[in-house]
């Protein structure tokens, strides 16, 4: 099998690559990266090539795709502060971007792999969040992520395209970077936490978040490679396992040793309030999941920085 993962040198993508390097069954791996948020040093390690391009190159990804069995669909500007910064910026990626991907692989008739997003729920009292929800996107990132699965499920059943839409809900782990302004919330506290800095909680702590370990997400998103999984319907990526941010604080201190100092700033516009994924879909399509748990993980985290 070759694999063509799009964003491959990215957080996601780039332990998918370490993760399919030498592994059974799998003949290729290809990372496509415009290096925007990704970096060529994430892929150390893995015998992935990385071609550094953009999916709005429509020619370089038909080139790509037609030399593929499978593309894991990972490239998008992400974040949601980043979105409500430059709207059509996330829009030409993420929904456009999708789009080339999708034709790219019309033409060749390669599996699709999508990593969409919870963000796409919105604000809902409603946890766990089904599949079978209304979808309201609160940031330009979500909806960007909204039309990218809606093209995805209309190529899978006006084309018989063979796609597996995924929600990713918030995947942690080593490769994914903090220091910067749209830093992911486990990263930032643990180099906050790290360099004796307060970690900065964002209104009063009490928001949820599923949390799922990325060697949990590389490990199913090859399963799903090789066993070519599809859905006619976007499936969650998580587990169900929500926890508070204060509580996310107070764990990190236990594994650090020490209780992080905090710093209350008032809440983001477009962050949602609590994200909990049922998890029926994912574990009917990969029984032998078996996730690691957040503790587990975030020790495994706090060991890469
Ligand atoms: P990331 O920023 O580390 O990876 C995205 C990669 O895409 C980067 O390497 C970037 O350089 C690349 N990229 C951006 N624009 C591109 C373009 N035009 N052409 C080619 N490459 C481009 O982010 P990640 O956390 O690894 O996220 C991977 C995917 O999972 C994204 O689609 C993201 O929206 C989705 N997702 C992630 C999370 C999470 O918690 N990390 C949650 C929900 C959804």
């Amino acid at each position: 099998m070759r694999v063509l993962i799009t964003g491959g040198a990215g957080f996601i993508g780039a332990n998918l690559c370490a993760f399919l390097t030498g592994f059974p069954g799998v003949r290729g791996v290809v990372a496509l990266d415009d290096l925007s948020t990704g970096s060529a040093a994430n892929l150390e390690g893995s015998s992935a090539e990385l071609v550094e391009g953009s999916i709005l190159d429509r020619p370089l990804l038909d080139q790509l795709a037609a030399a593929a069995d499978t593309v894991v669909h990972l490239a998008a500007r992400p974040s949601v502060p980043r979105s409500l910064a430059d709207p059509v910026a996330s829009h030409d990626v993420n929904a456009t971007g999708t789009m080339n991907v999708l034709e790219a692989c019309r033409a060749s008739g390669a599996h699709l792999i999508l990593a969409s997003s919870s963000s796409v729920y919105g604000d809902t009292e409603v946890t766990p969040k089904h599949e079978d929800l209304a979808t309201r996107p609160l940031s330009p990132y979500g909806a960007s992520k909204l039309a990218a699965e809606a093209y995805t499920l209309a190529y899978g059943s006006s084309f018989g395209l063979p796609v597996l839409p995924l929600r990713f809900f918030n995947v942690y782990g080593p490769l994914q970077a903090a220091g910067h302004a749209y830093a992911a919330v486990i990263p930032a506290f643990v180099d906050a936490a790290l360099r004796g800095e307060p970690v900065t909680v964002h209104g009063d702590g009490e928001q949820t978040r599923d949390f799922t370990y990325v060697g949990t997400v590389v490990r199913l998103l090859a399963d799903a490679a090789l066993r070519r999984v599809t859905s006619p319907a976007p499936v969650n990526l998580a587990f169900g396992t929500r926890i508070t941010v204060n509580h996310l604080v107070t764990l990190i201190g236990e594994i650090l040793g020490k209780p992080p100092a905090t710093r209350h700033v008032p809440a983001r516009l477009g962050d949602v309030r609590h994200s909990q994924a049922a998890c029926d879909q994912l574990t009917r399509l990969f029984p032998t999941v078996d996730p690691v748990p957040l503790g587990d993980g975030l020790k495994h985290t706090v060991a890469w920085f």
